[in-house]
């Protein structure tokens, strides 16, 4: 796996592979691998031409600094992971490189009603700063396809807004959210937490799975109420429990036929915010019913 830290060598190289011929998958983290990420290297690689990775903490995507100091780095075991899952490059800036002008960053996206809502309400400027990175890495790497999570559903739709906005033709690609045996999300954060935090953390992936099994039958006060209770017996302390139309994330309080929704929650465990989130197909069945 070759390794670049300055832009201008990764694209010398990028260039050379693309006068031969082949496409670019790119997958941006920020770091702390764990299986979920290496599923997007694994679909890129599925997909053929050159996988590019990236690692870089953002600074402009947090909002509570300590969130930012505190956000793990393991850069070795990063780059093992990343050769043995056969990524070819990694691309590992530092903040010169991608913001050479310094911080803050000044540019603004237009991302109207989903910066206001979910994570857009409860952690203000923060897809500011994703939409700043993620233009940045995109301009550096120049990948005819991007490979996004699911779990970060908001994220996935910032980003699809964003290269609307810039005009980019590169083409999306969602990967399914990676989970633990016992449901919950692999999270680069969850190495944050304790033992005894990890088990009480599944408590996310049981109301989403509540939410997703009494959907049909139940008002929206109802869902939240007893989703909150899940939560509360696992030590979690929610910023949201929402179920919203999942092409455009408008909430809803009741769910008509017409409508694919998703959950989505995020909560707080001891002083660690995760995030979670489930798509409830339109012709699901709940268990038992
Ligand atoms: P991050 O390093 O948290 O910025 O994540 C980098 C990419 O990996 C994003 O597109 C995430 O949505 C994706 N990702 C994070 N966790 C998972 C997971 N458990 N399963 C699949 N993809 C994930």
């Amino acid at each position: 796996m070759f390794i670049f830290k300055e832009s201008c060598d990764l694209q010398k190289y990028l260039k050379t592979q693309a006068k031969q011929g082949f496409s670019i998958g790119f997958v941006p983290t920020m770091g702390a691998l764990h299986e979920g990420h290496i599923s997007l290297i694994k679909a890129a690689k599925r997909d053929g031409g050159i996988t590019v990775a990236s690692i870089f903490v953002n600074p402009t995507q947090f909002n509570d600094p300590d969130d930012f100091k505190l956000y793990p780095r393991t850069i070795e075991k990063d780059i093992y992971m990343l050769e043995k899952a056969g990524c070819d490059v990694l691309y590992l800036p530092d903040v010169k490189d991608l913001y050479p002008d310094g911080l803050p960053a000044n540019e603004q996206y237009d991302l109207g009603y989903l910066e206001t809502v979910l994570d857009g309400k409860y952690r203000p400027g923060h897809f500011q700063g994703v939409c700043q990175v993620v233009n940045r890495l995109m301009n550096a790497v120049k990948p005819g396809k991007l490979y996004l999570g699911q779990k970060d559903y908001q994220q996935c739709m910032v980003i699809k807004k964003l290269l609307s906005i810039t005009g980019s033709k590169a083409e999306i690609v969602i990967c399914p959210t990676l989970r633990e045996q016992d449901g919950l999300a692999m999270s680069s954060r969850n190495m944050r937490l304790t033992k005894e935090q990890l088990i009480n953390a599944t408590g996310i992936y049981k109301a989403l799975i509540y939410l997703k099994n009494n959907i049909r039958n139940n008002t929206g006060a109802v869902l939240k109420k007893n989703a909150g209770d899940i939560l509360a017996d696992h030590n979690l302390v929610p910023d949201y429990i929402e179920i919203a139309d999942a092409d455009t994330l408008e909430l809803l309080n009741t769910v008509q036929n017409e409508n694919q929704v998703v959950a989505l929650i995020a909560a707080y465990m001891g002083e660690v915010r995760l995030i979670d989130n489930m798509i409830i197909p339109l012709n699901f069945v709940p268990y038992g019913n």
